[in-house]
This record gives structure tokens, sequence and C-alpha cells, in this order.
């Protein structure tokens, strides 16, 4: 998973990307970049690392210019080098182009291989490369229509914003996968992954940019802005693990605040899935605690936070050889043990992946004297990879792609486990947004596979 920001027409308009990078920091944290421009020459700089620790004040001076893109890379297709990091910029006939790209490309291989034997040397193993091959060999010579002719080539999940010395261009395939919406700050468009990057720059909501959408600024135009629908219409197929995981629940995704869908998540599974003597609901946080709000809320039990989570882990520890998973969330999240003490508990958390975290979880609030734990997820089991973007691990580790319900309980050591039903997703998620998501990790339908 990855976040992208743009902006155009603005002073300082790297120092702005730099800030809506920083709001989008948990969409990725393996490396950033900005590529700025005055409307001539691109200026570049991208490094691994989180964004607050890369983007010096130095190096925002030396991005200069009044449109720049920005990237925040979590590796999902192509290792975590930095050859891989974005936005990628390459030169051709038409002149110098750089793309910063959320989501994945499901026939990226195959392009990959045909582009190679024709002569394309790549200079990274992203697949957001095969657009700008494509777009250098196109017959096109301006830079919209290169990039609806490579466009119309690619399979899969693209949010994406292209930057020349003329356009800043930003385009979200037709299936709509992943988020992408626009602004406006003092009447200049912003783009972003999520909008909770505009609340921080001050910029104003606008509205998402549909799928299939293209809209384009004019850097020689006085930044004016057009849309277009050049791409082939498909059914809409966005992403449902935003809303229940992934995106920061005070972001607008698919027109709905994700802190309320979130919460009606935890209503829906506390209906679906009551837990009769429990005493209280107690989250996982960070994550679970929306949908933990709502069951609580529900279900007339009182809400505990009877869990604290570190947020200091990552850098400040050296982890061990064996067992680093397990270190992690000992070292990650703490039950309060005068608070769960004797007493029946529902844990809820938003998702269970490979079960690491509910099996050492559910331990350690049983060795703070926890008498019943009864977990609840607000999702259905992800039993299959997410193969348009989001970090998912093989089918093998997945818990759910090879154990009953039953057996995942046992295995998490849990005295009841209850799923949100795929049904109660999907109600829960279309109630603002309409219809229209793809669930492939929860159901195996997979929207376009090659
Ligand atoms: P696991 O221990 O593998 O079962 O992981 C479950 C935990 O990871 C849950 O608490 C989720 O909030 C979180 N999670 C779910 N999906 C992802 C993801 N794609 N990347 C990082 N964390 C995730």
């Amino acid at each position: 998973m990855c976040a992208i920001f743009g902006i155009s027409g603005v002073d300082e308009s790297s120092n702005l990307t730099y800030l809506g990078l920083h709001a989008l920091q948990h969409r990725g944290q393996e490396g950033t970049g900005i590529v700025s421009t005055h409307g001539k020459e691109p200026f570049v700089h991208k490094e691994r690392g989180l964004v607050g620790d890369v983007f010096t004040a130095s190096v925002i001076n030396s991005l200069q210019g009044h449109t720049a893109i920005g990237h925040n890379r979590y590796s999902t297709a192509g290792g975590n080098t930095s050859e891989n990091l974005q936005p990628l910029i390459m030169k051709s006939s038409l002149g110098w182009v750089s793309i910063a790209h959320n989501g994945n490309l499901v026939n990226a291989t195959e392009l990959t291989k045909k582009l190679e034997q024709e002569g394309s040397i790549f200079q990274s193993t992203a697949d957001t490369e095969v657009i700008l091959h494509l777009m250098a060999k196109s017959k096109e010579r301006e830079l919209t229509r290169a990039l609806i002719h490579a466009l119309n080539q690619v399979i899969g999940a693209y949010s994406l914003l292209v930057l020349n010395h003329e356009y800043l261009i930003a385009v979200r395939d037709p299936q709509g996968f992943r988020p992408l919406v626009m602004g406006s700050h003092k009447g200049r468009p912003v783009f972003a992954s999520e909008s909770t990057a505009f609340d921080l720059i001050g910029a104003t909501y606008e509205r998402e940019i549909e799928p299939g959408e293209m809209v384009i600024v004019s850097l020689n135009n006085n930044f004016s802005v057009s849309s277009i629908r050049p791409l082939n219409s498909a059914l809409k197929k966005r992403c449902v693990f935003e809303q229940v995981y992934f995106a920061r629940p005070d972001s607008l995704v698919y027109g709905s605040t994700v802190y309320h869908t979130r919460k009606n998540l935890g209503k829906q599974l506390a209906e679906e899935q009551p837990a009769l003597h429990a005493e209280m609901v107690i989250p996982v946080p960070d994550s679970g605690v929306y949908a933990a709000i709502g069951y609580s809320e529900f279900s007339n039990l009182p809400f505990e936070m009877g869990i604290i989570r570190s947020h200091y882990i990552g850098r400040t520890f050296i982890e061990p050889r064996q067992a680093i998973r397990d270190f992690g969330v000992k070292l990650k999240l703490n039950p309060v043990a005068e608070i769960i003490k004797g007493k029946s508990i529902v844990v809820v958390d938003d998702s269970l992946v490979r079960g690491t975290t509910s099996k050492k979880l559910i331990q350690h609030l049983r060795d703070a004297g926890a008498r019943e734990v009864h977990l609840r997820i607000s999702a259905p089991p992800t039993a299959h990879p997410c193969f348009y973007g989001i970090d998912t691990p093989t089918k093998k580790e997945l818990l759910a792609s090879s154990n009953s319900i039953e057996k995942i309980r046992v295995f998490v050591g849990a005295d009841s486990l209850g799923y949100l039903s795929l049904e109660g997703l999907l109600k829960v998620a279309s109630e603002k947004s309409g219809e229209g998501f793809c669930h492939a990790c929860f159901s195996g339908d997979y929207p376009c596979l090659t």
C-alpha cells in the first residue's frame, strides 16, 4: 500500500507536499519522495525512511516550483530498494515524466517481459515503471494522450499522479480499487490518497476522483482543471479493506468517514456475534478502537481501554533473532491487569491475518487475570491474498485460508471467536458509499486477474 499527494499552482508546493505525505505516513513507511517543478526542469528527492526524517528544511528548499507530487512507499510489488522509491522519473521523447502510484498492476509481469523483449531497459522492479515504458513507446507526443495509450494496456489497481513540465494529471483505474480525492488549496487543485492530508494543510475537500476519471491540471494555463473519462468503463471495485483497516479513521474514503464506518461495523458485529456473558468490551488498539466503541454501544457493555499500545516500537530496540513477531506483540500491546482481572471480556480487533497478534495477546490477557476472552473481529476471515495493493501474506500463511473458525479459535486460545459476515460488512460499507466493493481478501472473488 502507498500514499500519493500532489498540488499545483502554489508557493511552497514541496513543503505542502511534505506535510501531505506526513499525514499519509500510515500508508507506507519504507521510503518517500517528492518531485517538483516550476514548469521547466524537475527537482527530485527520494530516500528510504520516514517523511519527517527524510525531508529536512534544506531538502525541501531544494525542491523548487509551484507544482509537486509525492509518494510514501510500502512495497507490495518489487522489493524494498531505493530504485523502487517513487515518484519514478524518466526521460523519453516526451521529455521528463514523473509518476506516483498507489495500487498493483496485475498484468505487469507479462507486460514487462514483452517490453524487455522489445528493448526496454527497466531501472526498477516496481510494476509502476511499466506505465512509463508504455508511454515512452506510444506514438502519441502529448502527455495526456500517451498516458491514456499506456493505461488502456494495463490491468489492475492504480491511483496515479503524473507530472511533466506542462501537466499534473490525477487518474484512478476504472474499478477504483484504491482511493483518490481532490481538494482545493486557496483555489488551486490538490490531490491525495485520503482527505486527512487536506486537513493538515488547510485545504478544502471537494470530492473523490471517480473510478475511470482523469483530472488534468494545465501548468501553462493558470492551473486550470479539466476532467475526462478516457478509460473503458467497468463496475466499481473499491477496496473494502481501506474501510476496515487501512485508511485513517479521520479520513473521508469513498465519500464516507472511516470512523463512522468502523463504528458501524462494530455495531453490526455486536448484532451478529453477541457475547452474552461478557462484562466489558476492550479494543485492540489502535485500529480496533472504533469497532469496539460500536460493539459496546450496541451491546450496552462498558468500553474499557484494557490494552495499552506503545507507539515507540520500531527503531528503539534490537529485535531478537528468534520469535520476532511474538516479541513485537509483547512490546506493542500490554494489558491493564487491574481492569481485566477476574473479568469476562470481549476483545475487538479489525482483522486476524496470521493470528500471531491474537494468540499472543490472548495469552497476555489470561496472564493478566482475564477470566474469559471472547474475540470478535469486525471483518470476515481474511482467507485470500490481495493482488491490488494491500500487503498480505501468502495464502498458506493466512490462518483462515485453511482453518475453520473453530480451529482458529483453538489456535488463538479464545473462549469464543466471532467474525463479521461478508453481507454485514458490505451492508455497512455501502450505507454511505453506495455499492461496488472489492472484497477478494475475504471472498476470493477477484475482479480482474490475468
Ligand atoms: P496477525 O497477527 O497476522 O493476525 O495480524 C493481525 C493484526 O494486523 C490486526 O491487529 C490488524 O489490525 C493488523 N493488520 C491487518 N492487515 C494488515 C496489513 N495489511 N498490514 C499491517 N497490519 C495489518
